[in-house]
């Protein structure tokens, strides 16, 4: 059976015009996954599943652009949807969860089942098998890599280039890959066009969706840098498309 990821939500940093933040709903048959919870995406997330669906949530890192929205997704889960008292399964890091509580001002629990990860940490949700890698970032970053039934998509999160997606290991259908910035910035940890191309090719990945594009940046342009070091398929990412292993 396949997995797909859509995509709820890809600006960079911030977001522009009916745009969003960081945010992915990946899903198998029977599992729905929301990755990074940032701005806009929980609007999102309800257009693709009922949130009385929604088996779990992974945050790949404390900025703010990728996990703002749960304080808010609290409102309904807890309060709109009547969940059942068992928590949604949970998992970020330390400085996320950290953060969460004290911008809300209250634990995770009940309406989440919190664990905090590193890059070690192996976790099933459902029917999805998701690892963990620890990227080039200023604080801890967590790319994530989904498994099911023989398919596999990566997710970058934020990362500099001192970090190779082949540290998630092979066999990756789509890859998810972020393309921040127009040109190498030094001291600035996030990736090119150029970059996030040879990223993907010398992890040797399926398929690369170019993310986390920062708002004005001309989607085409990069695809087009990317396409000088990726020899597959690229796209970049939009709100509401949908990406089939
Ligand atoms: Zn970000
Ligand atoms: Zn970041």
């Amino acid at each position: 059976m396949t997995l797909s990821v859509t995509i709820l939500g890809c600006s960079g940093t911030y977001a522009g015009p009916g745009g969003a933040c960081s945010g992915y709903l990946v899903q198998s048959p029977s599992t729905n996954l929301w990755i990074d919870c940032g701005a806009g995406t929980f609007a999102n997330l309800q257009r693709h599943i009922d949130l009385a669906d929604l088996h779990g949530i992974v945050c790949s890192h404390s900025h703010p652009d990728h996990w703002l929205e749960l304080p808010v997704a609290v409102n309904a889960l807890r309060y709109g949807v009547g969940r059942p008292n068992a928590g949604i399964p949970l998992v970020w890091t330390a400085a996320t969860a950290e953060l969460f509580g004290a911008v809300s001002g209250r634990p995770p629990e009940p309406t989440f089942a919190s664990r905090v990860v590193d890059e070690t940490a192996r976790v099933t949700i459902g029917d999805i098998d998701v690892s963990f890698s620890r990227t080039d970032h200023p604080v801890e970053t967590l790319a994530v890599r989904a498994d099911h039934d023989g398919h596999a998509i990566a997710y970058t999160a934020d990362t500099g280039n001192d970090w190779s997606l082949s540290s998630l290991g092979s066999g990756i259908d789509i890859a998810l890959v972020e393309a921040t910035l127009d040109d190498p910035t030094p001291g600035i940890q996030h990736l090119t066009g150029s970059q996030a191309g040879s990223q993907a090719q010398q992890a040797g990945v399926a398929t690369l969706v170019l993310t986390h594009l920062a708002p004005g940046s001309d989607p085409e342009a990069r695809s087009a840098e990317a396409a000088t070091a990726f020899d597959g398929p690229i796209a970049v990412a939009e709100i509401d498309r949908t990406y089939t292993t």
